[in-house]
């Protein structure tokens, strides 16, 4: 049975035994409700690793006041099946406290962290990089892997691994998807059935105008029929529609298959996020 792991020590303890065995290690932080993009990390992470923990936190000081901590789904026995049907993953660390209470010191991004999501939801990315920076701390692995779902949260990681210079690799792997195109996430399950049926067409938007772009059509004119097409498919506010470059995540006039297309929209009471590089949108 797939261990859960409770204490920092003991994960460190844990770490520190396969790599004086020098065995190669990988972490894949996750905040459980565990679906195929999850599991997707770990077939990706047992291609180079000889060992692999798989993290379960779900981290308070992402979620604003106004946001779904209380609700997020938490789903451990469930989570611990997933990975024991998988059979790659050597331990779960879920630790149960993080932040003692008189936690005082926060890591705050800039540069890839101060746009979009982090315009949308400015406690996010300070929340995210704390916690990341710890669990680097308990689990020191040789390599991280991290989901293109989240692709803003990738850069900034990126980000804060060099400036700290941080002793780890970070991997990156591809978005997994349902058959009709919709991003997997663990907020789908606030879905309704209705909402769940029109939720693919964020994917088909983000595909048309790929096209469009990479067809030469104005930058301007692409996205503002993205947001019309969502708007008239039942998407209640979009936080934004931009082109970026692929690393930075600057704004670019320049649209080149490498990219970035990314979206925030809520549907419902739920917020839906999205990403892919045109020319992942438009099949060659
Ligand atoms: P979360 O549990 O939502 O914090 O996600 C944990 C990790 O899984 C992050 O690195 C996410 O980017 C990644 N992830 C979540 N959904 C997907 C997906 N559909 N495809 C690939 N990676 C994903």
């Amino acid at each position: 049975m797939t261990e859960i792991v409770r204490e920092k020590e003991q994960i460190q303890t844990l770490v520190a035994s396969y790599r004086t065995a020098g065995l190669r290690v990988a972490v894949v932080p996750t905040m459980g409700g565990l679906h195929d993009g999850h599991l997707a990390l770990v077939r990706q992470a047992a291609k180079t690793a000889d060992r692999i923990i798989l993290t379960i936190y779900v981290n308070p000081t992402q979620f604003a006041a106004h946001e779904d901590l209380d609700s997020y789904p938490r789903q451990l026995e469930a989570d611990r099946a997933a990975c024991e049907a998988l059979g790659l993953v050597d331990a779960i660390y879920a630790p149960l406290v993080m932040y003692h209470d008189a936690h005082a010191t926060m890591v705050t991004p800039t540069g890839a962290a101060a746009m979009l999501e982090g315009e949308a939801r400015p406690h996010f990315f300070t929340g995210v990089a704390t916690i990341v920076l710890k669990l680097f701390h308990h689990v020191p692995a040789d390599e991280a892997f991290f989901g293109e779902k989240d692709y803003q949260q990738l850069c900034v990681i990126r980000q804060m691994v060099r400036d700290l210079d941080i002793p780890i690799q970070i991997a990156a792997v591809p978005t997994e998807r349902a058959p009709d195109g919709l991003a997997l996430s663990s907020r789908n399950a606030y879905l309704s059935e209705d909402e769940r049926a029109i939720a693919p067409q964020l994917y088909q938007a983000m595909r048309q105008a790929a096209h469009a772009l990479l067809s030469g059509v104005d930058t301007g004119e692409v996205l503002g029929k993205m947001a019309t097409s969502l708007m008239g498919a039942g998407f209640a506010a979009i936080d934004y529609i931009a082109l970026r470059d692929p690393v930075t995540l600057a704004e670019t006039d320049i649209v080149t298959s490498d990219t970035r297309l990314l979206v925030a929209a809520h549907l419902g009471k739920t917020r839906l996020i999205d990403n892919a590089s045109l020319s992942d949108l438009v099949p060659r």
